[in-house]
């Protein structure tokens, strides 16, 4: 029977993050300085990120390569693993090929090391002593203390409140390296103290958590805010997972027809997709690639593309993407990784060109396709990459209904180790759909700053 494994060798880390800027047909919007509203230059930047990253983050190289210290430290679990889901196909009744590639052998158990592990060593780097951050799910703070940890950082994370109370284990996992974590919205900071005197109840919310962490940062020199998600430098650490993938389906004799992806603030997704995308944009063979978020934070397939904060209290420069408003704060739902009301720039900017499909599900509907894939599979996925295993089966559904043998390639960007109460609140019937709150996203796209 064939392998339903492909695993590569160290030797096929890749040496270089793949940038999708040098391979757009139109250049990215300029990011805004939030007061003058003019482009920003990097002194403006200079406060929060050391000067590699803000490198990056602007760069239009195309291949940019990964620190040798750094490639050490993702070797620890990488190459990772590319599985054929058989059973799952035979599961389904589908004709198509599914392949994922499984991410949740990191450390942390999701993707977000691979950008967790760069921006530490480069803050190392540059003399940085401490990081600050926000994390939702709790991901980001667990894969950044770990990171923190190896290069001899000290680690702060806001930790999004709603999930410090679902997902304990998470700040137990961050304190086991030694990070600091406090459930957001928090005393500790100006942004904090003000949302709570409004509402004291308040759940937190993503960019609360950012408003809180970046604050922290710009007030001492030997500190940095560190982002998991939503920057180009993020989503261009991410890129080694599609390049291992397409050497991974080349290995078998595959390239994708279509490539499907999860999208809170999209870095797992552009990991994936870029590299595939960059080579379509230069032989003009273009893979139709979908994005899947939930309905509850329906950023790309009801968010408006237009100037907006990346956080709540309007500390952050001012980014062209899809938002639903900065003062969004999406209903309490399980998948916390993507409660943001905003997306990557750079996966906007690929909506706006046409180089991908969005799509959106809700709640019941991502759990229910990700306990059929646990039950084909043996692996559980976060709640977060249900989003991608039901845009996955949507597909191998619809080459069963036309009788087509697709090649379909997913990220499991996660597993789902640490979401347990998720899976028995769904198994004892307390989970349920949330409406897409239209009031509430009308009120917070009044608010989007007129130019
Ligand atoms: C953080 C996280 C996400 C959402 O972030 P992206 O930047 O969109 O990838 C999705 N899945 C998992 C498992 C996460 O930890």
């Amino acid at each position: 029977m064939d392998s339903v494994k492909t695993l590569l060798p160290d030797s096929a880390l890749p040496t270089h993050w793949y940038n999708l800027a040098a391979d757009f047909p139109e250049p990215l919007d300029p990011v805004l300085h939030p007061g003058t509203h003019e482009p920003v230059g990097p002194e403006d930047l200079a406060p929060l990120f050391p000067p590699a990253l803000i490198e990056q983050e602007v760069s239009t190289e195309r291949w940019i390569p990964i620190p040798d210290e750094v490639r050490q430290v993702l070797l620890q679990w990488r190459c990772t693993p590319l599985y054929r889901a058989r059973r799952w196909e035979e599961a389904l009744g589908t004709p198509a090929r599914i392949y994922y590639k499984y991410e949740g052998v990191s450390p942390s158990g999701s993707h977000k090391p691979n950008t967790a592990v760069p921006q530490a060593f480069y803050n190392r780097e540059a003399g940085i002593r401490k990081i600050t951050t926000e994390t939702g799910a709790g991901q980001w703070g667990s894969s950044l203390a770990l990171a923190c940890r190896m290069f001899g950082l000290e680690c702060l994370v806001y930790m999004v409140r709603v999930s410090f109370e679902q997902k304990p284990y998470r700040r137990a996992f961050m304190e086991t390296f030694d990070a600091t974590c406090i459930p957001s919205p928090s005393e500790s900071t100006e942004a904090g103290r003000a949302i709570l005197a409004e509402d004291p109840e308040c759940r937190g919310s993503l960019g609360i958590a950012i408003s809180e962490a970046v604050e922290v940062a710009a007030q001492s020199a030997d500190t940095s805010y560190c982002l998991g998600s939503v920057l180009n430098h993020v989503l261009l650490h991410q890129t080694v997972i599609g390049q291992e993938a397409r050497e991974q389906l080349e290995a078998v004799g595959e390239s994708p027809d279509v490539i499907v992806g999860c999208t809170g603030g999209g870095s797992n997704f552009a990991g994936i997709a870029f590299p595939f995308l960059g080579e379509g944009l230069r032989d003009g063979r273009l893979p139709r690639v979908v994005a899947v978020e939930p309905a509850a934070c329906p950023t790309l397939t009801k968010g408006p593309l237009a100037y907006d904060y990346g956080d709540t209290a309007h500390l952050t420069p001012l980014v062209k993407m899809n938002t639903l408003g900065s003062s969004f704060v999406p209903p309490g739902f399980h998948s916390g990784g993507l409660r943001y009301h905003g997306m990557a720039p750079m996966v906007s900017h690929c909506r706006k060109l046409g180089l991908l499909e969005a799509r959106s599900f809700h709640q019941l509907e991502t759990f229910a396709a990700g306990v059929g894939f646990a039950q084909a599979e043996g692996i559980l996925p976060a709640p977060e990459a249900n989003h991608a295993v039901i845009g996955a089966q949507r597909e191998a559904e619809r080459c069963r209904e036309e009788g087509r043998a697709d090649t379909i390639l997913f990220n499991l960007c996660g597993h789902g180790n640490f979401d347990m109460q998720a899976y028995s609140d769904y198994h004892a019937g307390k989970l349920h759909d949330y409406d897409y709150p239209n009031e509430e996203i009308a009120m917070a796209l009044a608010g989007l700053p007129s130019l």
